[in-house]
């Protein structure tokens, strides 16, 4: 696996990612409605985006964090691709995700003959999934909106979606990507000020030593961030984890 770190100054990342949620904020929620409503989703229970061969992993947001460790800690893990590596090794990662089952298509931990255990304490992301709204390139490198995710893959299209369900959608996806933005630059000014407190630098020889030792078997340190600290985490390669 090639795990491709940002090589790009924290300071950089930091503006881009602000640039980012200005284009967010500037997002008409009433656009957005009428695609979700031309688009016009309906869930039919399938389960496939709750599992790992339909979507990478489940990202949490710090909220979030805190309702598993009340429900179950064993379902978190760090989220995967480390950001950092400092020059003794240990990595450093936005935030944790939900952790797989070791099935072959890799479903969520909370996942129970193909129906969520936990479904009303479910999470931000189960809350608002299918809908999105990131820039990213398309087929042509051109940087473009997506609002929907797996077009086509997953659910029913076409279905009648009133205005007021849709602007309610169109609110919350908006706060979802403004919070998970959010907590991306919180990350990396508090990793910017700790590394420099600390007189640590990621050195990237490192983080690629570390890692293909990880995937060999050897069990590494993860720094997680989450809710404003760091929290030490040992991570050993399991089948279920991507990282
Ligand atoms: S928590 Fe529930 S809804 Fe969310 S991914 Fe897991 S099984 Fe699916």
């Amino acid at each position: 696996m090639v795990i491709v770190v940002s090589l790009i100054p924290i300071p950089y990342q930091i503006i881009a990612l602000t640039q980012e949620r200005n284009s967010l904020f500037e997002y008409p929620p009433d656009r957005l409605a009428a695609i979700i409503r031309e688009i016009g989703f309906t869930c039919t229970s399938c389960a496939r985006c709750c599992t790992r061969e339909f979507n990478g992993h489940v990202f949490l947001l710090d909220h979030d964090v805190s309702v598993v460790k009340t429900i179950d800690p064993g379902a978190l893990e760090p989220a995967p691709y480390p950001e950092f590596c400092d020059q003794n090794g240990i990595f450093y990662v936005s935030g944790y995700a939900l952790r797989a089952k070791g099935d072959v298509p890799g479903s969520c931990y909370f996942l129970e003959s193909g129906r969520c255990r936990i479904y009303d304490n479910r999470f931000s992301i189960c809350r608002v999934y299918p809908y999105m709204l990131h820039r990213e390139p398309d087929e042509r490198g051109r940087i473009d909106w997506r609002q929907l995710s797996g077009l086509n893959q997953h659910g029913e299209y076409h279905h009648d979606i009133s205005i007021e369900e849709s602007n309610t959608i169109a609110i919350k996806v908006k706060e979802y990507e403004n919070a998970i933005l959010t907590q991306e630059i919180s990350f990396l000014e508090f990793i910017r000020d700790y590394f420099a407190k600390h007189n640590l630098k990621h050195v990237q020889k490192v983080y690629d030593d570390r890692m293909r030792r990880f995937l060999k078997g050897e069990t590494i340190t993860v720094m997680v961030y989450c809710a404003g600290q760091l929290e030490k985490n040992q991570v050993k390669k399991s089948m279920q984890q991507p990282l």
